[in-house]
């Protein structure tokens, strides 16, 4: 099935709730729906019109979520990282070739000088006062010249473009069009289970795939409601639970971490609140703080693996009664999935490889990067398969295990390891909490094996005795030679930990 953003929820009941946040009145799907009409009206007025691209600078929040959604239906969405400084905003806009850009009332930061400076239309997204129901409308500061393309979206149109997170090399533009979001929140929904009964509560940043996705637009594919907190902060998770009432909540692996660590003085509050399920996707999840956040919450954690090319998830655990294996990132949920040879155009019937997927997802190309398309598709069987650049492998049953990236795993004069394999031996330490394993430079061997740490409160433990609990459970040239304890894991826009560059960070220079 191929349809546009909108079309997603073009007949749900009216008085459903579609978009909630603190402190404000929920929009309900007939209030999203008059959103979208308005929105295309003022964006033709401004001169904005179909294939024209929109960048998106807004706090997390409902404004967010809802002008991705009803921009799209008239021109194409770029949303940005509202943390950029204006040189960034200078670069991503003309990257981007925006025509125009949304802003809040009143903000008159760094992306209104970079957008003024490139002689953008300016358009300004607010509270509507007229309407009670917690509406918003879009005002236009400045216009842009000649006559807009009038036409309202079509599957095949580009809806959103988005940069990759840029944890193994410069952020790559991603284009997704209509058809890919839809279908993968489709995909989403239909994993989940997702009912107009559930409630997601959003703390991933919606510039980013995983929130404008798994959070937002499944949600109302399914005619569910997604209540939006302005951003991660685990001190005040459990206070959100109490007021959101959400039925399940989807982070990266770091942020389940931190909800973990306050989670004993919090009791009472995940006893009143009982979730349907957790979900975490982005970054692997230890199979450790899996089992330990089903147990805390007396939940299924549902581990799916998305990236921004496959306009989010490629595969996901099942629902009970179904298994949800720890360490697996589950079977394929929506695209083909199937391991390839690494250098080699072909598919593997077995054994490791890397991870390649088809289907109504997958983006149609990295805009203004022929050499990344061309070794990222290829054709073989009878369909077009896409390289996530991730290695793995699928188990009898099905399932899909990840050894890694491609580009991070150590190459330690020739013998290759998984960092993530060494990450599950660290986790399963006493007093590690949180572990990310990196390439360090090493002048014989190239590379050569290092870890870094986050004890547990209250814990000690030191470089020696962590090593020697390495080497008794790994190979010799599997064993970090450095373990750095850290008081935090340095982190990327979206929460992930970032392998490459590590080193670089924490002064471990050529050994
Ligand atoms: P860049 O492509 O710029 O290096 P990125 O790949 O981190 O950045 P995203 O598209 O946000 O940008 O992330 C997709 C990647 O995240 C996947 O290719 C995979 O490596 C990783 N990933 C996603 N889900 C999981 C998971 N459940 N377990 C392990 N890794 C995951
Ligand atoms: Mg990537």
């Amino acid at each position: 099935m191929s349809a546009t953003i909108s079309d997603l929820f073009a007949f749900h009941r009216n008085d459903g709730l579609a978009i909630g946040a603190p402190d404000r009145p929920w929009l309900t799907y007939a209030g999203l729906r008059d959103l979208v009409s308005h929105t295309v009206t003022a964006l033709h007025a401004a001169g904005i019109g179909r294939g024209d691209r929109v960048a998106i600078v807004l706090p997390n929040g409902p404004e967010m979520a809802a002008a991705f959604v009803a921009v799209s239906q008239a021109a194409v969405t770029a949303p940005l990282n509202p943390g950029y400084r204006q040189e960034e905003f200078a670069f991503y806009l003309s990257d981007l070739k925006a025509k125009a850009i949304v802003l809040a009332e009143g903000y008159d930061g760094p992306a209104h000088d970079a957008a003024e400076a490139a002689g953008l239309a300016i358009l300004r997204l607010g509270h509507d006062a007229r309407d009670p129901a917690g509406s918003f409308s879009l005002r236009a500061e400045s216009i842009a010249p000649g006559e807009p393309d009038r036409d309202t979206a079509r599957p095949r149109d580009v809806a959103l473009i988005l940069h990759t997170s840029g944890t193994t090399s410069r952020p790559k533009i991603v284009p997704l069009l209509h058809g890919n979001v839809s279908a993968s929140a489709h995909h989403i929904a239909q994993s989940l289970a997702l009912t107009p009964h559930d409630r997601c509560l959003n703390m991933m940043p919606l510039f980013h795939i995983h929130g404008l996705v798994a959070a937002v637009t499944a949600s109302l594919a399914a005619g569910a409601s997604v209540w939006c907190a302005p951003g991660f902060d685990a001190l005040r998770f459990f206070g959100w639970m109490e007021t959101a009432h959400p039925t399940w909540y989807t982070a990266v692996p770091t942020m389940h971490q931190a909800i973990l660590g306050r989670a004993a003085r919090n009791q009472p509050v995940i006893d009143a609140v009982p979730l349907r399920f957790l979900r975490s996707s982005s970054a692997s999840l230890p199979a450790q703080v899996m089992l330990e956040l089903a147990r805390t919450f007396s939940a299924p954690v549902i581990e799916a693996y998305g990236m921004t090319e496959a306009a989010h998830q490629m595969a996901s655990n099942p629902l009970p009664p179904r298994r949800q294996k720890p360490g697996s990132v589950g079977v394929a949920a929506g695209p083909l999935l199937r391991i390839a040879h690494e250098t080699e155009n072909r598919l593997l019937d077995e054994g490791i490889g890397e991870v390649v997927i088809s289907g109504p997802n997958v983006t149609p190309g990295y805009e203004g990067n022929p050499e990344a398309n061309a070794r990222s598709f290829f054709e073989a069987g009878g369909h077009r398969w896409f390289r996530t650049g991730d290695q793995g492998a699928l188990d009898a049953e099905g399932y899909l295990g990840l050894t890694g990236r491609l580009k991070e795993i150590i190459n330690r004069g020739g013998e290759k390891v998984s960092p993530l394999e060494v990450d599950g031996i660290l986790m399963d330490h006493p007093a590690v909490q949180q572990v990310v394993t990196f390439a360090m430079p090493h002048a014989k061997l190239g590379e050569e094996v290092a870890a870094a740490v986050v004890l547990r409160e209250g814990m000690q433990a030191d470089e020696a005795a962590i090593r020697a609990f390495c080497a008794e459970r790994l190979a010799d040239f599997k064993v970090p030679r450095r373990v750095i304890l850290l008081e935090e894991i340095p982190k990327g826009a979206t929460g992930k930990l970032q392998r490459i560059g590590l080193a670089e960070k924490l002064g471990l220079g050529a050994a």
